[in-house]
Parts: structure tokens; sequence; C-alpha cells
């Protein structure tokens, strides 16, 4: 307990270069109650540092913390809010719906909206199912994919992430196609065994991965565009190949687009891609996902998220078939009115504001760090983009897991310092929403030299040059 100033830091090295008194104050209260003090593990600042400020309000492209200071938000709630905080007209279809009662646990009308909206957007979704998050519907999709074919095997990607779901809690084993490992304590080695974790972006692994296991596998399970180890586009043919290989070995192909649903364009990355590898009849149905899932932005910042595709594999769900799924909250009134005026707002203009905000971002951001001389590389799916602080393009985890991450906490500190909320970790998407306008671009635009001046520092202090 030295009380000596001397192996204090001094406010000039401080790495959190401002105080947030009522986010400390709030975060030791919640680490009395909560573990680790938050409710989702990224929320904590551990790849950052520094204190997770706690927000209290939001409008537009901003956010307000419990501090009084203001922040232009890069986060948008991981994705969801992509009309901006508090959207008047969101806000006004929610007060509505709320004042009607807030959950009947019968069929309600808004949810065949949303499902009808969902269905006209997505071309390859016949039949929709809502859910509550996102887990739950790539949980319920992979169930449904292993009644539907009767077979066990799931595979994924190494650094897709699927939500908390056991079976795809799964880290890949030594070999190129082995079974996987728990990535977690509580998951159980037979939760994880029916799993094959294989390299993402990576052709001969999946084809090996197939030859050996094909006759046993229900699905593969893939984010449509990976966006949860920094945004990762698949190369060009690698979807295509997927949908070959599926096709081929009577398994199903479940795009996972819980984050880029709605998000990269009006039908998400499915949209952006279009059909892949068409097969016989050579329509839309044969190049297709066979389920879809979704989450984020079709709930509007409310708990809403869907699985759905093709009719005949849906038709085994419960009850018009045997697999059994459902929820007592889903499909529930206030979040379909939510998710149903966000989607409903989700225009072309709105579309081509986001790709144009960042084009412009994306590049500033690496104009800033070439002029202080930081080695990165930018990636991007659509308006979904990440900075990675590495200087090579980024096709697989073993890449994006390169990265200085050091640097990119420098980074996100002087950004922080300067009223810009990023996401606190080097492996996430930048989101943008349609109420990012000038004057919130431009605060972002005015914070990037002196953060890629502090990652710029941060990197050689890594590296142990001195520079000076
Ligand atoms: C966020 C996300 C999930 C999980 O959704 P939750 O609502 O957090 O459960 C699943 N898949 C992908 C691709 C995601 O980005």
């Amino acid at each position: 307990m030295s009380t000596s100033t001397d192996r204090t830091p001094s406010a000039a090295q401080t790495p959190y270069p401002f105080e947030a008194p009522a986010s400390e104050h709030l975060f030791a209260r919640a680490r009395a109650v909560i573990p680790g003090g938050v409710n989702s593990p990224v929320r904590a600042f551990g790849a950052v540092g520094g204190t997770p400020r706690f927000m209290t309000s939001g409008r537009g492209p901003y956010l307000r913390d419990a501090d009084g200071r203001e922040y232009v938000d890069l986060v948008c709630s991981w994705g969801p809010m992509i009309l901006g905080h508090a959207h008047p007209e969101v806000l006004e279809a929610v007060t509505a719906a709320a004042a009607e009662g807030f959950s009947f646990g019968t069929p309600t009308p808004r949810e065949v909206e949303l499902a009808e909206e969902i269905v006209r957007r997505v071309d390859p979704v016949e039949q929709v199912r809502l859910v509550s998050s996102g887990t739950e519907a790539v949980m319920s999709a992979v169930r449904l994919a292993r009644g539907f074919t009767g077979r066990p095997l799931v595979v994924k990607f190494a650094g897709h992430y699927h939500g908390h779901v056991d079976a795809l809690l799964a880290a890949a084993g030594s070999g190129m196609a082995t079974f996987a490992l728990p990535d977690t304590p509580g998951v159980t080695g037979a939760a994880a065994a029916d799993t094959l974790v294989v390299p993402y972006n990576d052709p001969e692994a999946l084809e090996a991965v197939f030859a050996e296991h094909g006759d046993r596998v229900a699905a593969l399970v893939t984010e449509a565009a990976a966006g949860n180890m920094g945004v990762v586009p698949p190369r060009p043919g690698f979807t295509a190949l997927m949908r070959r290989l599926t096709r081929e070995h009577g398994a199903l192909l479940v795009s996972d687009e819980v984050m880029t649903g709605f998000r990269v364009s009006a039908a998400g990355w499915y949209g952006l891609e279009g059909p892949q590898g068409a097969g016989d009849d050579g329509g839309v149905a044969a190049g297709a996902p066979d389920l879809l899932t979704f989450g984020k932005v079709m709930g509007g910042g409310f708990p809403a998220a869907a699985f759905g595709g093709r009719a005949d594999v849906m038709a085994a769900l419960a009850p018009a078939g045997p697999v059994y799924q459902a929820g007592t909250l889903s499909g529930n009134p206030v979040a379909t009115a939510a998710g149903l005026a966000t989607l409903q707002r989700c225009t072309p203009e709105v579309y081509d504001h986001l790709d144009r905000v960042a084009a412009r971002l994306s590049s500033a951001a690496s104009a800033a760090l070439d002029d202080a001389g930081v080695p990165h590389t930018v990636s991007s799916a659509g308006s979904m983009f990440t900075v990675f602080f590495g200087p090579d393009p980024v096709h697989d985890y073993a890449g994006a897991r390169s990265q200085d991450t050091q640097a990119y906490a420098a980074f996100f500190q002087s950004m922080l310092a300067s009223g810009v909320h990023l996401p606190p970790s080097a492996f996430e998407a930048w989101f943008l929403s349609a109420a990012h306008d000038e004057e919130a671009v431009g605060r972002v635009l005015e914070a990037l030299p002196a953060a890629a001046q502090a990652a710029a520092r941060a990197q050689s202090s890594l590296s142990g040059q001195t520079g000076t």
C-alpha cells in the first residue's frame, strides 16, 4: 500500500487520458453484483484497458455517458442501431406498441408483418421463425439441420462466432480436419465432438473435411461474411465452393447473417453476393443457402432474431413437423414493432449513405495511420469494416490474430478521449448508421490524427524501439 507518488504515472503518461468518475463508481458497484461488472464480456474493456463508459442515453449518432460526456458512436449496439439511436419514428412505433400491451403469449399481427418483410427482402427465405437472440437463431437452425438430415456433424470456421451455442463454442484441433475441442469450460467434449472446425477461406481444408466426413455432415455453418474476428469477407469463389460441397454431400448450408443481415444491403450479404454456384435448375434456390439466421438490425435494438430458408426444411419444425423449438417471448409485440419500423426505413438511400460514410471513414483512418507510419489494412464487407493493425491482408483467423492489439488499444483510448466510441477490441467491425451526418463524421475525422500518433507510439514501445 505505497503512498509514494514516484511510481504513479504522471498525467502525461497515463494511458487513459480523462477521468470518468461516474462510470468508475458504477463499474465498482457493478463488479460487486455482476461477474466482471458486465452482462457481455467485450463491454468490460478488457482488451483495451480502462473503465467502460456507462451510457445513459443515445440520440442519432451520439451516446452520452454517466459523466455527461458525448461520443460519436461507431459501435451502434454492435449493429442493430442502423437508423441511429432513438429514431423518432421507431420510438413512436415502440411507444404505441407498448401502450397496447407488452406480451400476450398468442399469435399477434405484427409478427406476420415482420416475417413477410423478411421473406420479401431475402429471396432464399420462404419461411421464417422468430426468436429472441442471434444465439437462439443459430442454435435452432443447427438443431433443425440435424433433425432434417438425420446426421450429427456440424462444420464451422475458425474465428467465426455464432453466439454462445455450446456446439459452436469449439476450437480447432491440431490437424486440418480434426474434431473440435471445447473452447470454454462448461462445454463438454461431447457437445464439441460433433463439430469440425476448419480454417476460413481455405478451399483445400474444406474439401478435405467433406471428403472425409461428408456423409455425416448435417450442416456447414458460416458467417455470411465474417465480422466477429474483425471483418473478413469470403474470398471470391469461396461461398460457391461451400454451396457446391454441401450440395454434393447432402448437407445444408447455413448462412449466419445475424450481423450482416439487413445491414450491408436490403438482403444482407446474400443481397451483395447473390446465389453462388447454381446447380441443375440454375435458379435462385440452387445457389442459395438452405437456412439463414438473422438478429441485430431486425430487432431495431430490441430482442428479436430469426432463422428461415427453404420451406421443405422449415416444415420440419414443430408444430408443422417433429423438430422442437419454442419461446415464451418469441415474436414479442414490442420487439416486432421496433424491428418492423426499422426495416421499413432501411431504404436504398440508407444503404447508399452507409456505403459512402464507410468509404470516407475507412480511407481517412487509413490515411491518418499512413501519415503516422502505422502498418494497417482495411478489410470490408459492404459498409462494415475493420482497420486491422498489421501490414498484411487478412483472410482467416490466424491473420486476424497477427495484428498489433497494443497499437489498437492506444488508438482506441485516444479516440475515446476525443469523443469517439469505437469497439473496445481490435477484433470487431466498426458500425455506422443513417444518422451519421457531416457533423458526426467531422468529429471522427478530427480525432483520427492524434489517435494514429498514439498508435504509432504504442507500436514502437511494443517492438522495443525507442524512436527518439
Ligand atoms: C451477434 C452474433 C450472433 C449472436 O447474436 P446474439 O443476439 O448476441 O445472441 C450470432 N452470429 C453472429 C454472426 C453474430 O454477429
